[in-house]
């Protein structure tokens, strides 16, 4: 029977996995986390951002599956913010979804090796309340984020923008409970206030403007606002400084906004997310690396595994500003099979924000309904290869590309 591992359980890694269990392999899913999610549920990142382009779908499959099974749970979709979702909903259904594939899932288990022979995997170590583990498959699927198996594998990689490679900032989400959202100031208030606020010092937050959204629950309102610049994601002592400084931020946003902002008056930080959100750390150097241009210019390529029409969206990596690029109205970008393949190891695929791609190609395909479908295509590439014994880059595109589409993905 084939066997794959998957690391990391994100939008990549739950589809990945839950694909490659559907066609019959044995699937193991490596978390470190409690559950499942990724930036969905840890970093608390809501909503999904768009994936029609007129006025259809871009991604299906697992994807659209999971939000059928979060609507018919009331997790999904409301009207002030159609495409907000409740991580606690998510949580449960990539759960159901996993027991029901048979993926054998592993939480609370961190990968931290790759035992390489003759270029490929030969297994992985892993580190968890059991100790430390070898489990080894005969394709890897590396759908942490960061290429964490990637970079343990040896895989070059690259990390921020051209010349001084920083990367996007970090985001620690943070959400307000008890806004009388009947009578929030409109944005453009807000943001005056912000400004005001900034002048007297009482905010230090370096972004621009303050980013809302609507949760699914009544008087609760979703803050993608602290910015936390010049930090590497990859290092533990930035991290740990991104935090702090990600919660202080937080929490005097909240103090802003109650003392301030109409309709905060009762409002108190009701959460932060688990985790402060990165949107940005190591990219794979693969067989294609997929280019800002390729986005904006709507490039189509004959091994489109994955489509999207999310614009370029580079949060200043070094305080206020935000770059957008859009992609023509209408139109789509298709992200090559190439991009999941990793430079040096065999057996092993890459899918999510990590994959090859340029800095500013990044910005767009990192997000969520994209990294399911890039999941989904590397889940059934890791079958076809193991079933075949041979490596994902010898799996043809065109017949990858028809069972995708047999399983209801758009490609
Ligand atoms: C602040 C912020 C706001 C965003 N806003 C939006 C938005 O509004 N809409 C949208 O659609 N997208 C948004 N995004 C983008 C999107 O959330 C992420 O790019 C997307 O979740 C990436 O999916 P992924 O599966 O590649 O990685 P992740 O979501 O990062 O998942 C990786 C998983 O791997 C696990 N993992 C990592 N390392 C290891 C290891 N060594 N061993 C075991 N497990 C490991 C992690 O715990 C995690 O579960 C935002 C991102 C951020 C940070």
């Amino acid at each position: 029977m084939a066997r794959v591992l998957v690391a990391g359980g994100g939008p990549a890694g739950l589809a990945a996995a839950v694909a490659a269990a559907r066609r019959g392999a044995e699937t193991l899913l490596i978390e470190r986390y409690g559950f499942l999610g990724g930036m969905a549920t840890a970093g608390l990142v809501n909503p999904f951002m768009g994936w029609h382009a007129g006025g259809k779908p871009l991604v299906g499959g697992i994807f659209q599956e999971m939000l059928d099974l979060m609507a018919a749970a009331g997790g999904y979709g409301c009207e002030r913010q159609p495409t907000a979702f409740d991580a606690e909903v998510l949580k449960l259904v990539a759960d159901q979804l996993c027991q029901q594939a048979r993926v054998e899932v592993r939480l609370h288990t961190l990968v931290i090796g790759a035992h390489v022979e003759d270029g490929s995997i030969a297994c992985v170590a892993t580190e968890s309340k059991s100790g430390g583990e070898e489990p080894a498959a005969d394709i890897y699927v590396d759908c942490t984020g960061d290429a964490d198996l990637a970079f343990l594998a040896g895989v070059p990689c690259d990390e921020g923008r051209d010349g001084d490679h920083l990367t996007q900032p970090m985001t620690l989400n943070f959400r307000m409970a008890n806004v009388d959202v009947e009578h929030m100031a409109p944005r453009k208030e807000i943001n005056r206030l912000f400004d005001a606020a900034k002048a007297e010092g009482r905010v230090t937050c370096p972004r621009e403007n303050v980013l809302l959204f609507y949760a699914l629950n009544p008087g609760v309102v979703h803050f993608n606002t602290t910015r936390v610049t010049g930090l590497r994601a990859t290092s533990a002592a930035d991290l740990t400084a991104a935090e702090f400084e990600g919660r202080q931020q937080a929490h005097e946003l909240a103090r802003f906004l109650a003392a301030d902002v109409p309709g905060f008056e009762h409002a108190y930080l009701q959460q932060c997310a688990a985790q402060i959100g990165v949107r940005e750390s190591r990219r794979i150097r693969g067989h294609y690396a997929l280019t800002g241009e390729d986005v904006v210019d709507a490039r189509k390529f004959p091994d489109g595994i994955a489509r999207s029409n999310y614009p370029i969206d580079i949060h200043s990596p070094t305080g206020a500003g935000t770059v957008i690029r859009s992609v023509p109205e209408g139109d789509h970008y298709e992200i090559p099979y190439r991009c999941l393949l990793p430079l040096g190891v065999d057996n092993l695929l890459v899918a999510g924000r990590c994959i090859s791609s340029t800095h500013e190609a990044q910005s767009s395909l990192r997000i969520m309904p994209t990294c399911f479908a890039m999941g989904e295509a590397a889940g059934v590439a890791a079958v076809m290869a193991a079933e075949r014994g041979i490596a994902p880059a010898e799996v043809p595109p065109e017949e990858l590309r028809e069972a995708l589409r047999e399983q209801g993905q758009v490609v």
